[in-house]
């Protein structure tokens, strides 16, 4: 081993090691390459365009909307307590929480980190109540929060410089930074479609964003039932909503919700 290899190494190795930081939700050590700041400022950007070249509705105008807000901002109070409770609260010290309805179709819903959440009315149908409203917009706000599109740039800046040259092949380009925000999160092409998460993702969205809907004082049962219809909806039809091809609500989801149910309610529920 030559000593300039070896001194990569070893730079490369305690950038790595200063790099890890615990996730506040999910309490797991967490590679972090890329700053948050960097990651919300590639969001804001996307989310922007999304916004500009949709038909967003108003609270004020649509009644949809209006639910869409009442139930977002009780869950990004929930969130915001939890973290505060926590003595975390300079972790959201970047985020800047939207809540938006966007009339389509398509049967969707995202949350973006910086806490930009949209829902689609498409996907009201099938929610058909505040609660499972709530299951939905904290499953998506999790994502955010548990960093796990962060986590997928991480892994695809390895894959491209092979952890060689790590957050400073980013630092300082924005340009650079965007492509790769989007290629994680399936953007760009399509605006505002994301790709799907890992199961085990899914699953921690799943577990936190139980217990979001019932700090938020909504009863967290229902997420069986919206699961349910969600997974009727996508066999009655033939195109399935697009939720559901990036959440597949299998029988393992409902399960697993199941398996948690009891202690969501012990531990957070109080309507
Ligand atoms: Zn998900």
């Amino acid at each position: 081993m030559t000593k300039q290899f070896l001194s990569i190494v070893l730079l490369a190795t305690s950038v790595f090691f200063s790099a890890c930081t615990q996730n506040t939700i999910t309490g797991k050590s967490q590679l972090s390459l890329i700053s948050d700041a960097e990651i919300i400022a590639a969001a804001n950007t996307e989310y922007k365009q999304f916004i500009s070249t949709s038909k967003v509705l108003t609270a004020g105008g649509s009644s949809d909307a209006a639910s869409v807000t009442r139930v977002g901002n009780r869950v990004v109070a929930a969130v915001k307590k939890y973290y505060a409770d926590m003595g975390k609260s300079a972790e959201l010290g970047a985020y800047q929480w939207e809540i938006n309805t966007v009339s389509s179709k398509e049967a969707n819903a995202w949350c973006m980190p910086g806490g930009k959440i949209v829902v689609y009315t498409g996907i009201l149908p099938i929610t058909q109540n505040d609660a499972a409203l709530a299951v939905v917009i904290g499953h998506e706000v999790t994502h955010a929060l548990a960093s796990h599109g962060k986590q997928r740039m991480n892994a695809s800046l390895i894959k491209q410089l092979g952890g060689e040259a790590l957050s400073a092949a980013l630092a300082n380009k924005p340009k650079e930074t965007q492509a790769l925000f989007n290629s994680a999160y399936g953007l760009g092409a399509q605006y505002g479609v994301m790709l799907p998460f890992a199961r085990k993702d899914e699953y921690e969205a799943d577990k936190f964003g139980l217990m979001f809907t019932a700090l938020a004082g909504y009863n967290p049962r229902e997420a069986i039932k919206f699961w349910q219809r969600m997974s009727a909806a996508s066999n009655s039809s033939q195109k399935p909503p697009e939720f559901a091809s990036t959440h597949p609500s299998d029988e393992n989801r409902i399960k697993q919700l199941q398996s948690i149910m009891d202690d969501t309610m012990n531990k957070y529920y109080k309507p």
